[in-house]
């Protein structure tokens, strides 16, 4: 395919620090649907969601990674919306994981449609499951995903389980007087099961309305979780922005990832892809290079591998946050973009 820099690995000098970073992770959003309306993610009215042909079909998703894989890539997570939603969701997995031969592939999930789905996932190649758990109260889940039904999704973990996508982690948002006196049983399931029970702070986007004072910080929530027992921290990072500790006597591990209050650009290994075809080399940037034109007239693997580099190369330094104020009314939300 005539790509010369296709041996290249991925890394860039990271400012101030001296050294150099692996960017070898893709997050791929495979669709802006989502069957939930959860309360810091989209608004109540919902988002406009792009038209079908907008989005990226599972040929042109697999040629971009195929290029990205030859450019250094070796982890793909697959997000959304609601990734389960896509129709060809098995499809594209069994290509990501058979044909290109990604490494790691995992995917991050509302967890609604994973019971009828967990076997037939691990059987096309996914690795991994990141379910998206914010409560373990009925009620509470009901009106933070506005509607969602909480037994649904632990069926859906535990069908996870059984099917062997390990390990698996859930990912729990904190939000200051609504699930924040939670954090702790969050954290005792780990003396019971195996999971990784991930805190990330509330970040400020566009589908909702960002207060610094709403946003539970990791060293909050570290207190809170210190208070059960001794927490031993891991030295793996998992390549990812989790600091992971372990609680003594206990089975799975415990992760804090700080976006707000202790931004990690510096050792940020990843690229977004947009379900309609946009890299964007950070979250929390505006910057955004449009890969779907070069795609669909087929462009050589070279103007391709060229969008990475540029997108590589552009990786911030720093984000802004704390600088945002209250809201961030650029920003998109992160089921748009793809959490
Ligand atoms: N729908 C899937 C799910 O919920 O797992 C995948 C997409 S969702 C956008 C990915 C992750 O982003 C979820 O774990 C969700 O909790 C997180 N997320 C969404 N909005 C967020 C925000 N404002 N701050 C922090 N995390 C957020
Ligand atoms: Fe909730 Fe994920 Fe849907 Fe956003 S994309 S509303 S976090 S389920």
């Amino acid at each position: 395919m005539g790509c010369t820099r296709s041996s290249m690995p991925a890394v860039l000098p990271v400012p101030g620090e001296g050294t150099l970073r692996r960017i070898d992770y893709l997050r791929i959003s495979v669709t802006d649907r989502c069957n939930l309306k959860c309360v810091y993610c989209m608004p109540a009215a919902g988002v406009n969601c792009m038209e079908k042909h907008e989005v990226l079909s599972t040929t042109e998703i697999v040629r971009f990674v195929q290029i990205a894989y030859r450019y250094g890539l070796r982890k793909v997570r697959i997000t959304g919306g609601e990734p389960l939603v896509r129709g060809d969701i098995l499809s594209l997995i069994r290509a990501l994981k058979q044909d290109v031969g990604i490494r790691d592939l995992s995917i991050t999930t509302n967890g609604l449609l994973l019971e009828g789905m967990a076997e037939q996932l691990k059987h096309a190649g996914l690795d991994r499951v990141n379910v998206s758990l914010d409560t373990m109260d009925p009620e509470r889940y009901r009106n933070i995903t506005r509607g969602g039904a909480l037994d649904t999704v632990w069926r859906g973990i535990e069908a996870a389980v059984e099917a062997g996508l390990a390990p698996l982690k859930i990912n729990m948002v904190p939000l200051r007087g609504i699930n924040d006196d939670e954090v702790r049983d969050f954290a005792r399931l780990t003396y019971e099961r195996d999971f990784h029970i991930r805190f990330i702070e509330f970040m400020p986007t566009g589908g909702n309305a960002w207060r610094r004072t709403d946003c539970v910080t990791s060293g909050e929530v570290r207190a809170q979780v210190a208070s059960l027992g001794r927490l031993t921290p891991l030295l793996f990072r998992g390549g990812g922005p989790s600091r992971n500790y372990r609680l003594s006597g206990a089975r799975g591990v415990i992760g804090f990832i700080s976006p707000v209050s202790d931004h990690f650009c510096g050792s940020c290994n990843r690229l977004r892809l947009s379900a309609d075809g946009k890299l964007r080399p950070c979250l929390f940037s505006d910057q955004i290079i449009d890969v779907r034109p070069h795609l669909r007239r087929r462009s050589a693997d070279r103007d391709l591998a060229d969008l990475i580099e540029q997108a590589v190369r552009s990786k911030p330094a720093g984000h802004f946050i704390e600088r945002l104020g209250t809201t961030a009314p650029s920003l998109v939300s992160l089921s748009q973009i793809g959490g």
